[in-house]
């Protein structure tokens, strides 16, 4: 276990918020910001990072340092989805704290059925799903026989909801909850509706999670439930929740990676044309009938198809999916009728 003491840094972005860099082990994201925002009560933090022991030692440090208090004087817990990256040392710091932990209805959901949910039943439905997909056998037979749990199986539930468009209960402070579904169904942003400490024209501060980060796209894939087999459209949620940012106009964004930026407008406007383009690009291919799985294989990711490792290239499917879901709702594109898998092409 490394010990980061002494090396602790806590950010101060003025006006009673800072961030702690909380390291995600082994990732190339690096870290997660984990904002600290001082209340009447404590402090109250928004998302709490990797479930680590090193991750746990720059946070307990990290609270010390800023002056808040220490551990033990949390507050409440502001999840804004359930990624592990997130929500993952929540459980820790209820325990530590006594601190309420608050998350999305939807997202809440997901962390209650991930509990329940035995292994075998993911892998099964995983392996249905990409077979359905037109994944080739040797990509899916090790799911038929897969049994391991998978890290993260035990998340910490929520003990409040997050309702959209409610302030939330931070005594002093006015951080109103929005709804910003795509990345997760229960994606929220959340919004500081108090003047720039720094005097930046806009409207307060936004906390954007993964929502809207500086440099990077965030994925979006299918919102895959093994109990529900209802047909979302997680990429036209997303597209809707950044106009509904880009509306908001905040002064400055922190979001949970990265750094944080000004001219969300921006941001927004060009992370609008990289799904246009995409959506394009996608089509193009589809002038011939491809099933989702031939459609990631040709799609441009980071690195050739080839290149790309096996759990990496579920979540690439997942993603081609999402965007074949937008095109069929949009009619531009149709699924073959009888094809066998599902094959789709340009409308
Ligand atoms: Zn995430
Ligand atoms: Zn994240």
């Amino acid at each position: 276990m490394v010990s980061s003491r002494g090396q602790v840094r806590a950010y101060d972005h003025g006006g009673g918020v800072r961030s702690l860099r909380v390291p995600i082990p082994d990732n190339p994201l690096g870290f997660t910001l984990v904002y600290v925002v001082d209340t009447d009560r404590g402090p109250v933090l928004v998302d709490t990072g990797w479930d680590d022991p090193g991750a746990w030692d720059v946070l307990v440090d990290g609270l010390a340092a800023c002056g808040a208090g220490g551990v033990g004087e949390v507050y409440g817990v502001v999840i804004t989805h359930h990624h592990p990256d997130h929500h993952g040392l929540s459980g820790k710091v209820r325990e530590a704290s006594g601190a309420w932990v608050a998350m999305h209805a939807a997202d809440a959901s997901i962390v209650r059925r991930t509990r329940e949910t035995r292994p075998e039943h993911w892998y099964t439905y995983m392996a249905n799903k990409l077979t359905a997909a037109g994944a080739p056998e040797e990509h899916v037979a090790p799911l038929r026989t897969a049994r391991r749990a998978l890290p993260g199986f035990a998340p910490a539930l929520p003990d409040r909801e997050i309702v959209p468009g409610e302030l939330l209960d931070l005594p002093g402070r006015r951080l109103r909850a929005i709804w910003t579904p795509g990345h997760t169904p229960g994606h929220v942003c959340l919004h500081l509706e108090e003047e720039h400490p720094g005097g930046l024209p806009g409207h307060g501060r936004l906390f954007s999670g993964d929502h809207v980060l500086p440099e990077i796209t965030p994925h979006i894939g299918l919102y895959e439930d093994p109990d529900d087999a209802t047909v979302t459209d997680p990429l036209g949620d997303y597209l809707d929740s950044l106009e509904r940012v880009g509306r908001l106009a905040p002064a400055e964004v922190l979001p949970a990676h990265q750094h944080p930026f000004t001219d969300a407008p921006a941001r927004v406007r060009d992370l609008l044309t990289h799904h246009e383009d995409r959506l394009t690009g996608l089509l193009a291919l589809l002038s011939t009938p491809l099933t989702p799985w031939q459609l990631a294989e040709r799609m441009e990711w980071n690195r050739p198809w080839a290149q790309i490792p096996y759990g990496s290239r579920n979540i690439a499917v997942s993603e081609a999916e999402a965007h074949l879901r937008r095109l069929v709702k949009l009619g531009r594109a149709e699924a073959v009728t009888g094809s066998e898998p599902v094959t789709y092409v340009a409308a």
